[in-house]
């Protein structure tokens, strides 16, 4: 069930087909870790990550090749019928690859810049300058992205300089999120000078720590009405990086903080990079501000449980759900609203399956052999022997038809346990 949270006032971008705040959904984004300039590769993945949700995609925008490379990636990905928004993200040599290939600034729904990384010293205003301009050329909204590992040092030792001098000196990790901010401030207002339209800028300003990343986007939404990206930045592997990102996220998602959100995990080696949008969905959905794919409800275990038969089905079923999206999504509308609890037992097992769409309860310690199902609240079958995963599945499939379907099916008939 959606859970309503007052969002944060901010303008909508649209990028491509996306909109990214107002009162739109919150976006699901991720990033390639290709190399562009392999378009095979790159159109792999991100095909792989916009299968897996993700509403927006962004690529690395680094060298020659790179550019060259990105309007065939998004030819390519137009022939499998995929037309995932992307965004170019750019990095100290944004300006000349941009100016030089204005096709990949075509190609792109987005430009990622960050303003520590645009150029030092005298040449950083005429680059930032540079880049602005193919944005509104090609009318392409702009994300500028500041980040805690690329702040722009000459204005933190500005900001330092004068809390020094100050007569009540703030705190030095203060002074470093202020400078933070103003830095994606003053970036925003420039490009506004350079004539980027307000409703074209997307900010966020990523740091690794969650503390940091909390007090920085509180500040920093109520300074402006720009849509905000969220993430934590260099947030780990595994379930660090995964408890990490929700700790933060959570938090500022509750308050009505973030329009777009990014998961950056660090995968394992040779590991799925469509993680990141799994754990970004799971988020969302957990907190009931979208869904995505039917829920699994299923108990930790105990000593009451048998065997790793639950876990199994379990996991089956979360698979089975997962997998059968892609199709369900256009054929049952709605479907992403369901739950299954599959429970380990009879102590809790039928007070969750009743509250679930459909659940079953697995036999456990010294209980009958037999899994009590129920649908729609009301016990419906008892399955026993060897069939009970297959036979639930069906179960599932069924009743995913007869509620979101068109087609009228008959329920399954009733057996007497
Ligand atoms: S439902 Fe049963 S098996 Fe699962 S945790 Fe509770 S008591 Fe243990």
């Amino acid at each position: 069930m959606m859970h309503p949270v007052v969002r944060r006032y901010s303008l909508p971008v649209t990028i491509g087909s996306v909109t990214v705040g107002g009162q739109a959904p919150i976006v699901v984004q991720s990033m390639t870790n290709t190399d562009t300039a392999d378009v095979a590769a790159t159109v792999a993945q991100v095909a792989a990550l916009a299968r897996a949700g993700s509403e927006l995609v962004r690529v690395t925008v680094n060298t020659e090749e790179a550019a060259q490379a990105v309007p065939l990636i998004r030819d390519r990905l137009a022939q499998q019928g995929l037309n995932v928004p992307l965004v170019g993200d750019f990095h100290f040599n944004g300006h000349r690859l941009l100016a030089k290939y204005p096709q990949c600034a075509e190609a792109l729904a987005k430009l990622r810049i960050n303003p520590g990384n645009v150029g030092r010293g005298s040449r950083k205003d005429d680059q930032f300058a540079v880049i602005i301009e193919q944005a509104c050329r090609y009318d392409k909204p702009v994300r500028i992205g500041v980040n805690w590992g690329s702040l722009d040092q000459a204005l933190l030792v500005r900001l330092m300089d004068e809390n020094a001098r100050a007569a009540q000196p703030r705190e030095a990790g203060e002074v470093v999120r202020q400078a933070l901010i103003i830095s994606a401030l003053d970036s925003a207002q420039r490009a506004e000078q350079l004539g980027l339209s307000h409703d074209r800028i997307i900010l966020s300003v990523k740091v690794s720590e969650v503390q940091d990343l909390i007090a920085v986007y509180r500040d920093l939404a109520g300074r402006c009405d720009y849509p905000l990206h969220l993430g934590l930045t260099e947030a780990g592997m595994g379930s660090k990086g995964i408890v990490a990102s929700t700790a933060a996220l959570a938090v500022l998602l509750q308050e009505g903080i973030g329009d777009t959100i990014r998961i950056s995990l660090t995968p394992e080696p040779g590991g799925d990079r469509c993680k990141e949008v799994q754990v970004a969905q799971e988020i969302l959905q957990c907190m009931g501000l979208r869904s995505f794919t039917p829920a699994v409800v299923s108990c930790p275990g105990c000593g009451r449980t048998t065997s790793d038969y639950f876990q199994r089905l379990a996991q089956d079923i979360q698979r089975y759900l997962r997998e059968q999206m892609p199709v369900w999504r256009d054929r049952y509308p709605g479907v992403e609203e369901l739950t299954v609890a599959v429970m380990g037992c009879v102590v809790n097992g039928p007070g969750e399956s009743k509250r679930a769409n459909i659940g079953i309860s697995l036999p456990g310690t010294g209980e009958r052999p037999v899994a009590p199902v129920y649908i729609d609240g009301e016990k419906n079958v008892t399955l026993k022997g060897e069939n009970i995963a297959a036979e639930f599945q069906q179960l599932v499939e069924h009743y995913v038809q007869r509620k979101y379907g068109t087609v009228d099916l008959e329920p399954p008939q009733r057996q007497a346990s």
